[in-house]
């Protein structure tokens, strides 16, 4: 049996996508910037003045057509970056109130298809030897104090990585963990695509 896997990998060849070198292969609609220009209903309030604000989008659809997706997977903002953590960058995640989705695609990132660990990204399970802390969910009571500890005790320079809608805004599940302010990297999307949190991570280190 593991004759054939091994035939089928020399027959498929390589798999891992071109990034940073080319666009995913195929880049899903949902989630990606939506585009229109009328006011129309949305239960995050994502949309205003005709404008739409990835940070509070669901990815729900009940805009369209007013709005529609397109396929573009920068729906991220990089506020701060730091050049000096190219070479190794390590993530230490926290689910402050998760549904389990950004969590899944954030693993993603170091699967065989995107190997994030060939652009010197890695994960680590302490705050202590960690460049970024990415947070995911809404604010639930009994994570508030680990919030507080873990960046507490995360060494200079350090990121704060908001990933998702619920971390970003609170969507519509509750009140995000902290101030859209106090966030260096914000990544939307419910839950954001790999491609896009591989790249905004990169680019959080200036690339
Ligand atoms: S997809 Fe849903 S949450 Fe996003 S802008 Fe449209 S209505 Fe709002
Ligand atoms: S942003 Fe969406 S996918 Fe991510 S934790 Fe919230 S509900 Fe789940």
């Amino acid at each position: 049996m593991s004759n054939f896997w091994f035939g089928e990998g020399l027959r498929k060849g390589r798999k891992t996508e071109r990034f940073p070198h080319a666009p995913p292969e195929e880049p899903p609609l949902w989630p990606s910037v939506l585009e229109g220009s009328t006011d129309t209903f949305c239960p995050t309030d994502a949309i205003k003045d005709g404008k739409w604000d990835s940070g509070k989008c669901i990815s729900c659809r009940l805009c369209m057509p007013e709005f529609r997706p397109t396929g573009k997977q920068d729906t991220f903002l990089i506020k701060k970056t730091e050049p000096a953590l190219k070479k190794s960058f390590y993530l230490y995640k926290l689910d402050t109130g998760a549904c389990g989705a950004c969590n899944i695609e954030l693993g993603t990132i170091f699967d065989p298809q995107y190997d994030a660990n060939r652009l010197n990204i890695f994960i680590t399970s302490s705050p202590r030897h960690a460049d970024a802390i990415v947070v995911m969910g809404i604010q639930t009571e009994g994570m508030k104090e680990a919030l507080k500890n873990a960046y507490e005790a995360m060494p200079e320079p350090k990121l704060i990585i908001s990933l998702g809608t619920c971390a970003i805004s609170g969507g519509i599940l509750g009140d995000s963990p902290m101030s859209r302010d106090e966030y260096h990297i914000e990544i939307a999307g419910c839950p954001p695509s790999p491609y896009t949190i591989l790249e905004a991570i990169a680019k959080a280190r200036g690339e």
